[in-house]
């Protein structure tokens, strides 16, 4: 295992960095640097940017309109975006769906949805949790009853991300009531316009319409939208997660996020002196950042072994607990350090006319702190990474 950067690696980090310096919009980086809500036509804008450029779908083979890049290139793709404040990439479509189409779908299915999102005539949006089916996820209800070349749908997800966007969601539904929970499950493409279809937005403790929740009363979806066969929507749905959880350590993210604590910290004062002096805040600072060392390093080794052809199994689960506990423990140094200044929502200290309300890096701190919350939850929840990485470590 190899864990330099090969000349290879550092020539292409150069290209990207070029390619963030010339196309990647300043008001587009200054929004996502500020943590100000980022609009549908804003994703689309970049969207269509590294669309153009065939740096759109990073995993995606050629065949399909892909960059085939390898794991270290992945890395160092999110890496240089993160570092330049480019807007991420809704995955739903691109690395989520179109996988499972790719695998599993049939040449019709390819021929139409892949390239459409490409080129973002589609906005997918992922109809897997229910009220009673997070964690436990094949005990959901949503029900689809085939009635000649339709399916009836009706039931309830819930969490749905941005699905008031949508114009497409993907949804595992119950086929087979009687059949054991995960062998009665199948996996629909439905159009959001169909009618019976209801979008209810849930507002999140950062006071932002992020999820939704899609009710479905009596939906006619086609049969040609079954992906696969009729009941074995799990498996689908399980090769779709494997792809969920990839890149979810955040490195990126966290090694930008530390960056801005720390320019905070010189800023602040503590006792009459910057606060990055202050003992305790000082230490808190230097195990974050030792911790994202150690996962950094980790990670290299993992896409290392990605990268010659060693898919990563419980790995993958040890990034997801670890990547999420520094994510939230950076926003949590960031909002202490701005103290009350912290308080104001985006919407009101940033947004708008309204006056900035302390220093302008301080009015998201809290927003971002209480979005974050998220990161353990989903993906499959930092409780659930846990008791996977005990049963493979642990056995039993
Ligand atoms: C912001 C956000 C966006 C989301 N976006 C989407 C989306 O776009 N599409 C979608 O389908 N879903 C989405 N989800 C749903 C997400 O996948 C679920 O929230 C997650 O799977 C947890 O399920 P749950 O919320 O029902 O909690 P539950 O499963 O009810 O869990 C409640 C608590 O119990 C713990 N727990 C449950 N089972 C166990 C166990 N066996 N061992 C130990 N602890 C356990 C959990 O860790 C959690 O702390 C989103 C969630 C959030 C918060």
């Amino acid at each position: 295992m190899d864990l330099n950067w090969s000349p290879e690696d550092i020539a292409f980090r150069e290209e990207v960095r070029a390619f963030l310096d010339e196309k990647l919009p300043k008001d587009l980086s200054d929004k996502v640097k500020r943590r100000g809500e980022l609009t549908k036509a804003d994703m689309e804008r970049w969207h269509a940017i590294l669309n153009e450029k065939g740096w759109l779908a990073p995993g995606w083979p050629k065949k399909f309109g892909g960059a085939e890049w390898n794991a270290v290139q992945k890395h160092i793709f999110e890496e240089e975006a993160a570092r330049a404040g480019a807007p991420r990439i809704v995955p739903f479509g691109l690395a989520m769906l179109a996988p499972v189409l790719q695998k599993f779908g049939s040449k019709e299915q390819q021929d139409y949805y892949l390239p459409r999102i490409l080129n973002g005539d589609d906005w997918w949006c992922q109809g897997y949790s229910e009220p009673g089916a997070g964690s436990d996820l094949a005990s959901l209800k949503t029900r689809a009853v085939r009635e000649g070349d339709h399916y009836i749908v009706n039931g309830q997800k819930t969490w749905t991300t941005l699905g008031q966007h949508a114009n497409m969601i993907f949804c595992l539904v119950r086929t087979d009531p009687d059949a054991k929970q995960q062998e009665g499950i199948s996996f629909l493409l439905i159009d959001m316009n169909t009618p019976g279809i209801e979008v209810r937005p849930i507002i999140l403790l950062d006071g932002v319409h992020e999820v939704n929740e899609v009710w479905f009363t009596d939906v006619k979806v086609p049969v040609e939208n079954l992906v696969g066969e009729e009941n074995k929507g799990w498996t689908y749905a399980k090769y779709l997660l494997t792809h969920e959880r990839t890149g979810i350590a955040g490195v990126g993210f966290s090694q930008a996020g530390l960056e801005s604590v720390k320019r905070i910290a010189k800023a602040e004062q503590a006792g009459g002196k910057p606060l990055i002096h202050n003992p305790h805040f000082a230490a808190r600072l230097a195990k974050v950042e030792i911790d994202l060392m150690a996962m950094a390093t980790s990670n290299m080794r993992i896409i290392s072994q990605a990268a010659a052809g060693q898919a990563p199994g419980v790995e993958s689960s040890m990034l997801k607990v670890k990547g999420t506990i520094i994510r939230q423990e950076i926003n949590d140094l960031a909002r202490r350090a701005v103290g009350p200044y912290a308080m104001p929502f985006p919407s009101e200290s940033i947004e708008g006319d309204n006056d900035p309300i302390g220093p302008d890096y301080a009015g998201p701190q809290a927003a971002a702190y209480f979005n974050n919350r998220k990161l353990s939850i989903f993906g499959g929840s930092n409780e659930i990474q846990r008791g996977i990485i005990a049963k493979v470590k642990m056995g039993g």
